[in-house]
């Protein structure tokens, strides 16, 4: 089978540059957005994504503030930080980088974050947004959203496809479950306790898997010509970067697949300034 590999890192190059565009057009009207980046503690895995973060920022000429608290900071203090950036308006996007110390109520941290500024879309009105259909005039989600980007720019289909999602989390497969029920596909959302995963997922023409389990999804459980797009991030016993997806196995059945890196990741990352720069964007047109 002619597979092709849905180059994440080319599609969010090519974003990229049309944000850039956009960012350069608002300065010209004096708007420059702004990313706010919370980290709390010394998540030696969450430092390497804030770092690409305001990297991704630096490229596309977002401005980034990134506030490191120490481990044992308490709630209110993070929250006080969080009131200070709501009310900034060289802010348009405020992230705080998950997960947070167990002493630290997340849910009451993302509450706390102006919904217009909830660029993670994490918040539940943004949320509940997206569950009414309303999702694209408002925030959409990054990693949910860099998932239908890519099948989008990959000429993928969605419309009244069978979609399985393997992984049911806040982050990713409940929010892509909704999207793809929006964009109208017919979806099947799986998880640790299903029966007859492999089943479910030869049912699928586009198999997704977000689950944090390196090899889980093999050939066996994919359905020839199927797009499989692979969410998971997992270190190999090489200390390697790998997908959840046998990708080399996989990729000879598969129509389409995302590698691992260089897939989905990207586009996350992407998406975060889109929904940064859109922020930006209507809070110019609310002035002019
Ligand atoms: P999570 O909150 O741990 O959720 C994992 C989901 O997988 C849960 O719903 C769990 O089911 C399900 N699951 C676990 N074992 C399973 C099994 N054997 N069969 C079927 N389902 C199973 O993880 P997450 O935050 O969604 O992240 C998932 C993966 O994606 C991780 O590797 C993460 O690093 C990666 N990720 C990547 C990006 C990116 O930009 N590339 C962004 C976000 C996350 P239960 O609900 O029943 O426990």
């Amino acid at each position: 089978m002619d597979t092709k590999i849905l180059d994440g890192k080319k599609i969010a190059q090519e974003l990229k540059t049309e944000i850039k565009s956009e960012v350069l057009r608002l300065k010209e009207k004096g708007i420059v957005p702004g990313l706010a980046v919370i980290i709390v503690g010394e998540d030696s895995a969450s430092k390497i994504y804030v770092k690409n973060k305001k990297r991704a920022c630096e490229e596309v000429g977002i401005s980034s503030e990134v506030y490191e608290l120490e481990e044992k900071i308490s709630q209110e203090e993070i929250i006080k930080l969080i009131t200070k950036l709501n009310k900034d308006e060289t802010i348009s996007g405020i992230l705080v980088q998950l997960p947070l110390p167990k002493h630290i109520d997340k849910e009451k941290i993302i509450l706390a974050i102006d919904l217009k500024k909830d660029v993670d879309c994490f918040h539940p009105e943004n949320i509940g947004k997206i569950f009414l259909g309303l999702g694209q005039e408002f925030f959409l989600p990054c990693t949910p959203a860099g998932i239908l980007e890519i099948l989008k720019r990959s000429e993928i289909e969605i419309i009244g496809k069978d979609v399985v999602i393997v992984g049911r989390s806040n982050i990713v497969g409940k929010p892509l479950a909704l999207m793809m029920i929006n964009a109208g596909a017919t979806v099947t959302v799986c998880n640790s306790k299903t029966k007859n995963l492999k089943e479910k997922c030869l049912g699928a023409d586009i198999l997704i898997s977000a689950v944090g389990h390196a090899g889980l999804i093999t050939a066996d459980m994919v359905k020839q010509g199927a797009a499989v797009v692979d969410v998971g991030m997992n270190r190999n016993n090489e200390g390697k970067l790998v997908g959840d997806v046998d990708f080399s196995e996989v990729s000879k059945i598969a129509s389409a697949i995302t590698p691992v890196p260089g897939g989905v990741g990207p586009m996350t990352v992407v998406e975060l300034l889109k929904n940064t720069v859109k922020s930006a964007k209507d809070f110019a047109d609310k002035l002019s």
